[in-house]
């Protein structure tokens, strides 16, 4: 495939997205997308680290459309896996009927993920994986109730919006969810020591006896790429297995090679309890899971028959299939290594940034990265001009004022620059 960049052919947005905006705007829950003048693009097709709308312009992305495009938009290979797929069997029969491909994937995960994760439960978003993890986590401990983070994102069900750190997507159905988690500091590299971070966590936890699992992202993504001190994660597992807690990592933003290796904990040699994943999993289709130990997982019965949790895409075949060539992907192309390179470059690039007013700071690992900018309205300016400019970028943060870059992994040297080049003339 050639190397191709953006390529603007008219107005941004164009016509086309303004006539398709319109009739969003009639058949749409209006909270659901954000349409304004200025802002978003309708997007017509994708493929590797670009993205053309319905116009005809093309864009570079730094988002891979929330760390979901891993192995590039619409990579041939996942793509001829789904096709093949869908061609064969579209759908199998949840807990009833499976399929080989399932057996196969959940094998091959078992691979991959941290040593002794090796029982599963297959699901369809992220919430699901996270709410299948918390039932497990009830089942294995007896207990019911959650500590979690400030800051933190596992979905907007209700299940997770009990263990969500960010209230606002909690406070106008407060009513309805569950009050007793337990919320604790995120501790920020640079600001925080993981020493007393760690002491004020064992506090907190140990006045508490109700607690199944505690969850954690290895990095805060939505909440603003925050990265905990070197060692805090080991010392939350250390934690946890002196208070019998379950250590449940959320990896759904971290995964598949996104921050240098397959998984985050794998930098620190952390083995959770239950990992989540979910997002880069299917290259794009949608998949996710809850993986255990098996001691844990087998906390739930034998079935007989009737499953107590399933759904009825679990396992669908064309999850399974997009996920096995999405893996070999990944392993083809050495991504995790990829996303370690191009860390760097993206390090260097965000630094340099921070001599322009208005930045705050840069910080990431691997392919995941955060340029906190002074507040929301600057960062939703940038954001505006880039796209204007020829660039896909996303705010993320406590007021939207941190622009997350997590472009594809299968970006090139030179794709990767001129993006940044384009993020940074955004912020005059
Ligand atoms: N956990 C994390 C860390 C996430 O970033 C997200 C989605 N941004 C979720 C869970 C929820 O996933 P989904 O939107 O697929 O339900």
């Amino acid at each position: 495939m050639s190397e191709e960049f953006e390529a603007l052919v008219g107005p941004v947005p164009g016509m086309h997205t303004a006539e398709l905006r319109g009739r969003l705007r009639t058949s749409e829950s209006r909270n659901v997308t954000y349409l304004g003048e200025d802002f978003p693009v309708f997007w017509e097709s994708a493929r590797g680290a670009t993205i053309v709308d319905v116009d005809g312009n093309r864009y570079l992305d730094l988002t891979a459309a929330f760390g979901v495009a891993n192995v590039g938009h619409a990579n041939p290979q996942v793509a001829a896996a789904i096709a093949d797929q869908a061609a064969r069997l579209m759908h199998g029969m949840g807990d009833v009927h499976p399929t080989a491909s399932r057996a196969q994937l959940l094998e091959r995960l078992s691979a991959v993920l941290p040593t002794g994760l090796t029982k599963a439960f297959l699901a369809t978003t992220g919430s699901e994986a996270v709410e299948a993890a918390m039932k497990t986590a009830i089942l294995a401990t007896g207990k019911s109730a959650f500590a979690a983070f400030r800051g933190a994102y596992h979905g907007l069900s209700f299940g997770t919006l009990a263990i969500g750190g960010i209230e606002k997507f909690r406070a106008p159905f407060a009513d309805a969810i569950r009050r007793d988690a337990l919320l604790l500091d995120f501790p920020g590299a640079g600001n925080d020591d993981a020493d007393a971070a760690l002491l004020r966590a064992e506090r907190a936890l140990r006045a508490r006896e109700d607690l199944a699992a505690l969850i954690v992202e290895p990095i805060q993504a939505r909440g603003g790429c925050i990265l905990p001190p070197i060692g805090y994660l080991r010392g939350l597992r250390a934690l946890c297995d002196e208070l019998g807690i379950l250590m449940i990592v959320d990896e759904i933003y971290t995964g598949f090679g996104r921050t240098g290796a397959w998984f985050a904990c794998l930098h620190e040699e952390v083995t959770p309890d239950i990992i989540c994943i979910g997002k880069a999993m299917g290259g794009g289709f949608p998949i996710s899971a809850a993986v255990a130990k098996p001691a844990i997982m087998d906390a739930w019965p034998l079935t007989a028959g009737e499953a107590l949790h399933t759904s009825t895409y679990l396992g669908n075949p064309m999850g399974c299939a997009a996920a096995l060539a999405t893996m070999s992907e990944l392993e083809r192309m050495a991504l995790p290594a990829r996303a370690l390179a191009l860390g760097e470059m993206m390090g260097e690039r965000l630094a340099a940034m921070q001599s322009h007013e208005g930045v705050i700071d840069a910080r990431g690992r691997g392919a995941m990265w955060g340029l906190e900018l002074r507040d929301g309205d600057l960062a939703e300016r940038t954001v505006k001009r880039a796209l204007r400019g020829g660039v896909i970028a996303l705010q993320a943060g406590p007021t939207g004022n941190v622009i997350s870059v997590t472009p594809p992994l299968t970006i090139t040297d030179a794709q990767l620059h001129r993006a940044l080049d384009i993020l940074e003339a955004s912020l005059l």
